[in-house]
């Protein structure tokens, strides 16, 4: 067996058409979508990640404002900026590029963004709603995934989700979401006895780890729907630098129905998510 490619740059590339479409509309009605980014410190990845984010807006036809801020900033800046960007009428999301800085308290810098603006949705507040299945803003990362298996017509009434990963921004949320749509969910993390157990059991496997290679196809049930949030560069070898995910495609694709590719999966449907929300957060100025 082959799997089939889920192409997150093709969806992605599909949804910002409607995404320019409804930020047009806002820009005749004198709303012009804007989304804050704040970035502390020098990390290239996150350097990246903000520079991406920057350009999607642009494409779609959004506005964007990025404060870059050296390591060694007082916080107390910082929360002044995100204080005044709550309060301007014309931002409609904002978010703070993680990690922060170790002398951060970044728990306390998520908590004082508007919960309105918090388009990345990670204010406790929009966390409490997520998981009372009543949703202000879905985090991008899992809200991506979601649309991918939706685009897969991926059948989830019922079916066993392992999802392999327990953080706040990736495997919690993404539990909650398949809960939500009547999966039944078994949520992994460095602890759990036997992984190849559970993942062997997965019709969907999320796979959120930060491990390079480390789901092998011996690991996949036959069929299985296989998404590889995972971003790691490699170290050594014949492709030393090049990205690939936590799941090894070359033996897993010979196992799965379905499977996202490292690059083009779920990264470039990340950002299609977060502008998705910013521009959600705009229309409803409007309502
Ligand atoms: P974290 O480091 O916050 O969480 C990693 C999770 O993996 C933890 O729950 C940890 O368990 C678990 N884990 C670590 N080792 C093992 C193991 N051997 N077996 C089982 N579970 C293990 O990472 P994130 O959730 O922030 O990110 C995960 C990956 O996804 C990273 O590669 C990141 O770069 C990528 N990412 C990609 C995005 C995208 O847009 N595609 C967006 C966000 C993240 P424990 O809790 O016990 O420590």
């Amino acid at each position: 067996m082959t799997a089939s490619i889920l192409d997150g740059n093709a969806l992605s590339a599909h949804l910002r058409t409607e995404l320019a479409e409804r930020a047009a509309a806002l820009a005749a009605q004198g709303v012009h979508p804007c989304l804050a980014v704040i970035l502390v410190g020098e990390d290239p990845a996150s350097a990246v990640y903000v520079r991406n984010k920057v350009a999607g807006c642009e494409k779609v036809g959004m506005r964007s404002i990025k404060d870059v801020y050296a390591p060694d900033v007082n916080p107390a800046v910082v929360f002044a900026r995100i204080a005044e960007l709550n309060a301007d009428p014309a931002v409609h999301g904002i978010l703070v590029q993680l990690p922060l800085p170790k002398h951060f308290d970044s728990e306390a810098v998520l908590e004082a963004i508007a919960p309105e603006k918090d388009v990345d949705g990670f204010h406790a507040q929009n966390v409490g709603a997520l998981m009372q299945g009543n949703p202000r803003f879905i985090p991008c990362t899992p809200y991506g995934v979601m649309k991918m298996l939706e685009a897969g017509h991926v059948p989830l009434k019922g079916a066993e989700a392992v999802i392999v990963g327990r953080s706040n921004i990736v495997g919690k949320p993404m539990a909650m979401l398949l809960l939500a749509q009547s999966c039944t969910v078994t949520v992994c993390h460095s602890q759990s006895r036997d992984l190849a157990f559970h993942t062997r059991r997965a019709d969907i496997l999320v796979a959120a780890v930060g491990r390079a290679k480390m789901i092998t196809g011996d690991m996949i049930k036959p069929g299985a729907t296989v998404i590889d949030v995972g971003i790691n560069r490699q170290l050594s070898g014949p492709n030393a630098g090049k990205l690939c995910g936590d799941v090894d495609f070359e033996s897993a694709k010979t196992v799965a129905g379905l499977i996202t590719p490292v690059p083009g999966g779920v990264g470039p449907m990340t950002i299609t998510m977060l502008l998705t929300n910013t521009i959600e957060a705009a229309e409803r100025t409007l309502i």
